[in-house]
């Protein structure tokens, strides 16, 4: 029997992975999409004609019931967030309702339609936020330091009362940063990669930074979708703690990227304190054992290999001039 999967985000980096998984074992997709995000549906490129896609408002309880009722699926993944966690400040309120609305009113149309779906959050390292013990696992405390992480908090306790109450199939993976030449350009990684490539072609000459000393663990998105399915296919729904397990610097992103195309940063990036963020986390960093004991999960993709298809697709992007094309070729998709 074909399985249904659901996927709230499906536009964005891990949707477009992920979606890519799932048809590769063989699922009908489905996108959730919001009526008024339409115009982002330009962002699945070439999976536009390989998954369906459900014109749902993730704010309306009554519409995502009829929605689970309707397409009865065997796993749905919640993947939609705003997820620059700095606007998070701009709109508490919103964040809130997206992240925990949406992961309530999914759950809850599971609850109430009867179906044994199983059910994936996407957590992050972000609740984490205050920490005070490095690396941090499932059994770490959480103090988040920002709305997006407090949403994302109370999203994932949500989950875990339906796991406890219902009996429902849900788990979440808490996840690191992860990467690919899909991140959107605000995100640091994407700034660098683009940055470089625009110097390399000439089109620019500077990148303004904030702290070069700011750590974080990051990995390649394709890497982590697979283990949000893998926690799916699983006996026990349970949380997992998903990264590499290594810091780096902001420093050494800017020198690989900028090496990349054989330039030497130190030359082109200039320090603008006004860049500085206050809620940085020194320390958040993944102890992934877990994964790797129950899911058999381990990244495969090193941080040098993600910079260099980041740096060398803005390249090509740029000489193309389509900044936002998606092309499956140059992704890493499996
Ligand atoms: P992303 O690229 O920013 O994609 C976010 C998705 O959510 C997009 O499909 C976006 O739709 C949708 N969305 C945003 N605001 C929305 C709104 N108001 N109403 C409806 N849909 C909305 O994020 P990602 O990197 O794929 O991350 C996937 C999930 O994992 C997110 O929940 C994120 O918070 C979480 N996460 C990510 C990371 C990471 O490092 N990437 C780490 C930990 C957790 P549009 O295309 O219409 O904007």
């Amino acid at each position: 029997m074909t399985k249904t999967a659901l996927i709230t985000g499906i536009t964005g980096q891990d949707g477009y992975y992920l979606s890519h998984l799932l048809l590769k074992h063989g699922y009908r997709v489905v996108g959730l999409v919001s009526p008024h995000r339409q115009t982002n549906l330009a962002k699945l490129g070439d999976l536009a004609n390989k998954v369906e896609i459900y014109t749902v408002d993730l704010r309306d309880s009554t519409a995502i019931l009829n929605a689970v009722e309707q397409l009865r699926p065997q796993e749905i993944y919640n993947l939609a967030a705003p997820s620059f966690v700095p606007d998070s400040w701009k709109d508490p309120l919103g964040t809130l309702d997206l992240i925990t609305g949406t992961a309530t009113r999914l759950l809850d149309a599971v609850r109430q339609v009867g179906l044994s779906t199983r059910f994936y959050q996407a957590s992050s390292s972000e609740m984490f936020g205050d920490v005070f013990c490095s690396p941090q696992d499932e059994e770490t405390p959480c103090r988040p330091k920002n709305p997006y992480a407090a949403a994302k908090l109370h999203a994932h306790w949500t989950m875990v009362h339906h796991r406890q109450r219902y009996g429902l199939f849900a788990c979440s993976g808490i996840l690191y940063n992860h990467e690919s030449p899909l991140r959107p350009q605000q995100f640091v990684t994407r700034k660098v990669s683009l940055a470089a490539a625009s110097i390399k072609l000439g089109l620019a000459d500077k990148l303004e930074m904030g702290s070069l000393d700011a750590k974080r663990d990051w990995g390649f998105a394709g890497d982590y979708v697979k283990a949000m399915w893998l926690m799916l296919q699983v006996d026990e729904p349970e949380e997992y703690v998903i990264g590499t397990g290594k810091l780096h610097s902001v420093r050494e992103l800017v020198s690989i990227a900028f090496e990349c195309v054989g330039l030497n940063w130190q030359n082109h990036v200039v320090i603008n304190p006004n860049l500085l963020r206050t809620d940085e986390h020194f320390q958040l960093v993944a102890n992934p054992t877990k994964a790797k004991k129950n899911l058999g999960w381990e990244g495969q993709i090193s941080f040098e290999k993600l910079l260099e298809q980041m740096v060398q697709t803005d390249i090509e992007r740029l000489q193309n001039g389509k900044i936002a094309e998606v092309s499956s070729k140059q992704l890493l998709v499996e």
